[in-house]
């Protein structure tokens, strides 16, 4: 286990300016301010390779720069910190453990893009978290760290917490922009993207709190001292939610390279109760679920795309062969049929269609036909869905269509054979 970016959590009061200070906090900043050009800090971060840790993994440095290259007096920072992947609690462990980190971290992004104005986008389920974020920057603002003309310098930049309504696609961040625009958080086709066209249509960054974490150490340790954390295609460290049927559960910071089958038992003990692992669902609910023959992926970015397969927001389900398979599949897809905005026909009904298809397997009344038309649906969905919803809703579908192939087939072929056999069972048991 790794204590990098999550290494005050804990450690002091996170409101506390001079708790923080105490610990290098705001260094990385006063260097910012005093000593650097904004395009400096631009270099800085894509020279340390920090990809978004909010599920994309877009390299953050060519993000900001992207930002920084827009001509335009009005510009902002948005943090996305609308945690709703379910299974997904890490950010909710540094909003409530070292805001003022992430604060910092959002300044400087204001600086090196040329922002002046920033917002948190907060998920309304985190109520500690957005009393917590408001009195950090309430006390940095008394400090002289945010508002105008920040420690002396020309440089002036605002935060406001904005918190959302329980939506799932407001994680989304074109859909987050319309939210914090006052307009029902709904997705829109990109380009344009944030960067160009963003919040009330100006030049904007969106980055995940773990993202905005991360860059007051890489610019008090540089770039070259951070790259040695993790692997040559994933670098630092990754903060991963563990739940299911393990021994520990919670939220543990790792360094990239480390592979599952380590998070699983060394970390987290293994399952509980002795029982047997069926699979692992990785990202959340719009995660891949990966047998245990795959624990021995490493958590790198690059590994995992060759599986074709994402981290995502870097959730980890563990799921034991007690939970009936089609059945949480079922149960995953309900929540996308839930959540989806309606916007976009191979979202609205694939979501509703891959439901019933699965009810009908499940009731042992499936066909051949059926598991081409799941797969047909998913990859319709995956491929021309408007946003990320709908592209990742059918990722558990396609991933265990893909490494359990052979029960859906078991189902559709033996349903009678398995009818057959518990009613012989039966009549033999009732004598
Ligand atoms: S993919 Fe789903 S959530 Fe996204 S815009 Fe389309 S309908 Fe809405």
């Amino acid at each position: 286990m790794m204590n990098l970016v999550s290494r005050l959590c804990g450690k002091i009061n996170p409101i506390s300016v001079k708790d923080y200070r105490e610990y290098d906090g705001l260094k990385a900043l006063e260097v910012c301010l005093f000593n650097r050009e904004p395009n400096e800090l631009v270099d800085i971060i894509k020279q340390s390779n920090l990809k978004g840790r909010g599920g994309a993994a877009f390299p953050t440095g060519l993000k900001w720069e992207f930002v920084a290259s827009e001509n335009n007096d009005t510009k902002y920072v948005v943090c996305n910190a609308d945690e709703g992947e379910p299974g997904t609690f890490k950010d909710k462990v540094l909003l409530e453990g070292c805001p003022l980190q992430i604060i910092e971290g959002m300044i400087i992004a204001g600086y090196a893009v040329g922002a002046n104005n920033g917002y948190i986008y907060i998920r309304g389920e985190y109520p500690r978290a957005k009393k917590l974020l408001i009195d950090a920057i309430s006390n940095l603002e008394k400090e002289g760290y945010l508002g105008q003309n920040i420690l002396g310098q020309e440089f002036s930049f605002n935060i406001e917490v904005r918190s959302g309504s329980g939506a799932y696609i407001c994680g989304e961040e074109t859909a987050l922009i319309k939210s914090i625009e006052g307009d029902a958080g709904r997705a829109r086709h990109k380009p344009p993207y944030p960067p160009n066209e963003g919040l009330w249509g100006k030049p904007t960054l969106v980055n995940n709190v773990e993202t905005l974490a991360n860059i007051p150490l890489i610019i008090n340790m540089g770039p070259e001292e951070y790259k040695r954390y993790g692997t040559s295609s994933s670098n630092g460290t990754k903060l991963i939610s563990v739940s299911g049927c393990v021994v520990n559960k919670g939220v543990f910071e790792v360094e990239f390279g480390i592979t599952l089958r380590e998070i699983l038992f060394d970390i987290c003990g293994g399952l509980k109760d002795g029982k047997q692992l069926k699979f692992i669902q990785l990202g959340g609910a719009s995660g891949a679920c990966l047998p245990e023959e795959l624990l021995d992926t490493k958590l790198d970015f690059d590994e995992l795309r060759k599986l074709d397969i994402s981290l995502g927001s870097g959730a980890i389900l563990v799921v034991d062969d007690t939970v009936d398979l089609l059945g949480f599949v079922k149960t995953t897809m309900e929540f996308f049929k839930h959540e989806s905005c309606g916007k976009c026909v191979p979202c609205r009904e694939g979501n509703k269609h891959i439901v019933k298809i699965l009810d009908r397997i499940i009731q042992g009344n499936g066909t051949e036909r059926d598991l081409d038309l799941l797969k047909n649906i998913s990859m319709v969905m995956r491929d021309c869905s408007c946003c990320g919803l709908g592209q990742a809703a059918p990722t558990a579908l396609i991933t265990t269509m893909r490494f359990f192939e052979d029960e859906y087939n078991d189902l559709i072929h033996h349903h009678y054979k398995k009818d057959i056999d518990k009613l012989n069972r039966e009549v033999i048991v009732n004598g």
